[in-house]
């Protein structure tokens, strides 16, 4: 069994990261050249890793299943990337971003790695800065900032809604050099489908080539994971279609420790769903809650007039409309985290105050924020006494500058113009905080097997703050991997290229082929899109914004029904040999249907409510944080990594005890 040892070094907080890299092992230039590593994905966490790894002499094998590194799941981060710069004098500083961090995530995460990340948080926008990544700037050509949710300060940079994509730009020119040099060996179009251990050590994986069917094997001295999280569980989410969790999922079955997997984010502000067709759901940006009010009526006349077409929300006057996150949180108003905030969104639903026609929408309005924004534009321009008219044009260009293009995917989605009209959103599944175990070193329980970004455990605890997942993603791929991979193949300099034709990789190839031959040839009547649909209504309604014991052992057994009942009745039109996107969705949905049900079975025994995961039985009953999740630091202060065993019901449970040096454990409050 693996030991489970998070490999914290010792000493004070802010000096931990600086005094281990000044003790790590290096590897010498010369020895770097007879290294190889892989890195599966080259998203953001994948991308940053691979060019700098290549960038130090490493020989690096990096893999995507899209056709270019460019069409990443990153590549759709709208709102932004934090750091602690205080360009804004805001008072911003390493330890806050820490503070917030740790706080955001309602003291799930470990201490000595979210210091880390916050204190390198200022060198990725150095670095990306230098790359030529073009973030927004302020009227004096400053770097400009925004707030994002659960904070104070303004550190978030951004580069208008498309800040994942000037960032993956970035990180693919990095890339693109190293590729250029013949350091890095790109292998696009190929699905990673299993990872080689030899004598205990992670040494290679098995691949299929997307467009020939060809299964290949590839060696390296350490094998890193940067493949995304696992939002698709639930089938409809804001995550990139191809999204999935089999690499993960993979290496979690050769031994690394799967951890936290119910902490989910539920993103409050989505486009609703519109009917059962639907295969995918669209965020709109949290830096939307900048400027954007959220409300529903106050009335539930109102909100049936609305519902049934007599009433338009541009109706109803100030007095008519309950804000209700201000009402409920006046410190952090609309800027709340986004945990609280689909909560408070749900809890108006359920009470019926939705406004859409299934019940399940609220207002996000930018009315007063075109007025306010209008009214200092007519000043700036000296216009006296300015007629609404001008205000609102003054306001609106203001509001388009700073977010035209998701207020045109609104509209082109809707049909709505949201710049006259409320947008209408509702939460939906967004981000997994949980994923692979990893140590201080983002090391699983399989030594060589590395794991980055959204795919790991580390750093959001329970919550993900807005703009802190590409910071995380970026920190372990420029900064923190780099560093820390180097300690381990410190002991390879010697070992020489790891060969392939052994018994290792024959078995491993044998498994992945025997599981494809099935899938094509298993007489099943129904699709695989059959099978995970139901899987996410299973997730959606059980697993999703809040869960109850009840609820979660059904969904166990629920989820299990589906998955032997995939097995038997599964269709894969098409054959192995040729380009089937059917057979890479089976592999996948095949991993969802496991993963479902340990992703229950987490959350059956967390009986507590923490950042995303919020327990019906465990809430504050009086007082005033009545109805809130409550949290219970005596039982559960601690990361829960699960050991596959078979069956996901039989997975084992290991504790790692988070330790709070230097935060003080409070109950989260935002009012
Ligand atoms: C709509 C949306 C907006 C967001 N906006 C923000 C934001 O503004 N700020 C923020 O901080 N965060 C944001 N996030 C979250 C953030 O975008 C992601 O957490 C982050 O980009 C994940 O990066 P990654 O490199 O870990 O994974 P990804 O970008 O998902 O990359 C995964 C890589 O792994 C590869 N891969 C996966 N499986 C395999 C396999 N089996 N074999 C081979 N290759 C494989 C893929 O091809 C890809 O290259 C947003 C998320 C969404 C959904």
């Amino acid at each position: 069994m693996a030991t489970l040892d998070s490999k914290t070094p010792k000493g004070p907080l802010k000096d931990k990261w600086t005094s281990y890299k000044n003790k790590i092992d290096l590897v010498n230039p010369a020895n770097k050249r007879n290294i190889d590593v892989i890195v599966v994905g080259t998203g953001l966490a994948g991308g940053s890793a691979a060019a700098t790894l290549a960038e130090l002499g490493y020989n690096v094998k990096a893999f995507a299943y899209q056709d270019s590194p460019r069409r990443a799941h990153s590549i759709a981060a709208q709102g932004g990337i934090n750091a602690a710069k205080n360009y804004q004098g805001d008072g911003d500083s390493s330890y806050r971003l820490f503070y917030d961090t740790v706080k955001g995530g309602d003291y799930r995460s470990r201490e000595s790695n979210v210091h880390r990340l916050a204190e390198v948080s200022a060198n990725i926008i150095d670095q990306c800065v230098a790359q030529g990544v073009p973030f927004a700037r302020d009227y004096g050509g400053m770097l400009d900032n925004r707030s994002f949710g659960g904070v104070l300060v303004s550190r978030t940079f951004y580069a208008k809604g498309q800040t994942g994509q000037q960032l993956l730009l970035g990180a693919y020119s990095a890339m693109n050099r190293q590729i250029a040099r013949g350091k890095i060996e790109m292998f696009n179009r190929h699905e990673m489908l299993d990872v080689v251990k030899v004598d205990g050590k992670a040494r290679g994986i098995i691949t299929r080539n997307l467009i020939t069917g060809e299964i290949e094997r590839h060696s390296a001295h350490a094998v890193v994971i940067a493949s995304g999280g696992y939002g698709n569980v639930y089938f409809l989410s804001t995550n990139a279609m191809g999204s999935n969790a089999t690499a993960a999922w993979k290496v979690h079955k050769k031994g690394a420790y799967f951890a936290n997997p119910c902490y989910t984010q539920i993103h409050p502000t989505c486009i609703p769903r519109s009917g059962d067709y639907q295969s995918k759901l669209t965020l709109m940006s949290e830096s939307l809650r900048n400027d954007g009010r959220i409300w529903v009526p106050k009335n539930m006349d109102d909100v049936m007039a609305i519902r049934e077409g007599r009433k338009k929300p541009t109706d109803l006057s100030e007095e008519e409309r309950d804000y209700y996150l201000e009402r409920r949180y006046p410190a952090f108003g609309n800027l709340v985290p986004r945990d609280v905030a689909s909560r408070a969104a749900k809890e108006r639903c359920d009470a019926g105050y939705g406004v859409n026609k299934t019940g399940e929408a609220v207002y996000l309005d930018f009315k007063s924020a075109i007025e306010r924004y209008g009214k200092e534009q007519a000043k700036i321009k000296g216009i006296n006494a300015p007629s609404m008219e001008k205000i609102i044009e003054l306001g609106t260009a203001i509001v388009e500058a700073k977010y035209g293009n998701l207020f045109q995917m609104y509209n082109k989605i809707v049909d709505e113009d949201p710049y006259k009209t409320p947008m209408m959103i509702y939460p939906a599944t967004h981000y997994t905080m949980g994923g692979v175990w990893v140590d201080y070193n983002l090391m699983t329980t399989v030594d060589g097997l590395y794991c980055i970004g959204e795919a790991n455990f580390s750093d959001h605890g329970a919550n993900r703050l807005g703009a802190s997942a590409l910071m995380q993603g970026l920190a372990d791929g420029y900064f923190v991997l780099p560093y820390t991979i180097g300690d381990y193949l410190s002991n390879d300099i010697r070992t020489g290229k790891i060969p392939t034709n052994t018994k290792e990789f024959d078995e491993a190839e044998k498994e992945v082929t025997e599981r494809i031959n099935f899938f094509v040839n298993n007489n099943g009547s129904k699709s695989v899109d059959y099978f995970h649909k139901k899987l996410g209504k299973i997730m959606w309604e059980k697993v999703g914004m809040a869960r109850n014991e009840k609820g979660l052992k059904e969904a166990m057994a629920e989820i299990k029904a589906v998955r032997e009942d995939f097995w038997k009745e599964v269709k894969v039109p098409g054959t192995a040999d040729e380009m089937n996107p059917e057979l890479e969705k089976a592999g996948r949905v095949a991993d969802f249907l496991e993963l479902g049900e340990l992703f229950a079975k987490d959350a059956l025994n967390r009986n507590e409510s923490c950042g995303g995961h919020f327990r019906e039985e465990s809430a504050e009953t009086d007082g005033p944080q009545k109805g809130e999740a409550k949290r219970n630091d005596k039982d559960y202060a601690y990361v829960a990594a699960w050991e596959y065993k078979g069956e996901p019901a039989d997975a084992i449970l290991h504790k790692e005890q988070l330790e709070f040096n230097d935060i003080e454990l409070k109950q989260r409050s935002y009012k």
